[in-house]
């Protein structure tokens, strides 16, 4: 790398044939502006097909409405809690972190959260390396631990720029980095998720786990933000 404040990690990425998964938002390019990526305009073919699927599935009796809404309900309410939960015990628990560095799946069904993704791989901040999350091609993210990706992960805006500025991309998240400290860009896909395990804030001595939990947000787990010491 030229700038070793910089790195731009693509472990084995999207040069594989695009196995993708799941049902993957590969929507943008029918909203040329990313700000206003939902509720705008007819819905997008993805949109439609997913509709479809679910008439039938439910005309079929294979599934229940309610059962989606509870699902979507899951995504919003439950599971982003749970990312921050695994990071809370990673804070109080050296043994469990080491778990988690070493195996991020295994650690998660520790917790009881199965993942979607064959690998989750958890990145720890430290006074020296700041991790990011990115999914370049796509929207690649680690939904059962953060819920749905936030329209700003999914736009071309936040997938191009952070690749090539995380900094400015950061400052604009309202994250101002030391310059010696180096930013670690990470690229997900279909088979490899990532996990940013923030540095515990200052000032936190002796909180329990629960107390914790209530510090860290979704952003910081992507890595756009970091946790504050309390006043
Ligand atoms: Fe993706």
């Amino acid at each position: 790398m030229s700038n070793p404040h910089h790195d731009y990690y693509a472990r084995s990425h999207h040069d594989h044939e695009h196995g993708h998964d799941h049902a993957h938002d590969h929507d943008d390019h029918k909203h040329p502006n990313p700000a206003n990526e939902h509720d705008n305009g007819p819905p997008g073919e993805y949109e439609i097909m997913s509709r479809a699927m679910q008439e039938l599935l439910e005309a079929k009796g294979i599934i229940k409405a309610e059962q989606i809404t509870k699902r979507m309900e899951q995504f919003d309410e439950e599971f982003p809690y749970r990312g921050a939960q695994v990071v809370a015990r990673a804070w109080v628990d050296p043994a469990f972190k080491q778990r988690l560095l070493t195996d991020g799946r295994a650690a998660c069904a520790e917790m009881g959260t199965m993942l979607e993704a064959e690998r989750l791989i958890a990145v720890e901040n430290t006074p020296d390396v700041h991790n990011m999350i990115v999914c370049t091609l796509c929207s690649c993210y680690p939904r059962g631990l953060l819920g749905m990706p936030p329209t700003w992960y999914k736009s071309r805006n936040y997938r191009s720029r952070v690749v090539f500025e995380p900094r400015a991309v950061l400052r604009e998240f309202g994250t101002v980095l030391p310059e010696n400290v180096t930013v670690r860009v990470h690229d997900s896909n279909a088979d490899m998720r990532y996990l940013v395990v923030p540095m515990r804030p200052a000032r936190t001595e002796g909180w329990s786990e629960e107390r914790l939990v209530g510090l860290i947000s979704r952003d910081m787990l992507v890595g756009v933000t970091v946790p504050k010491a309390p006043e």
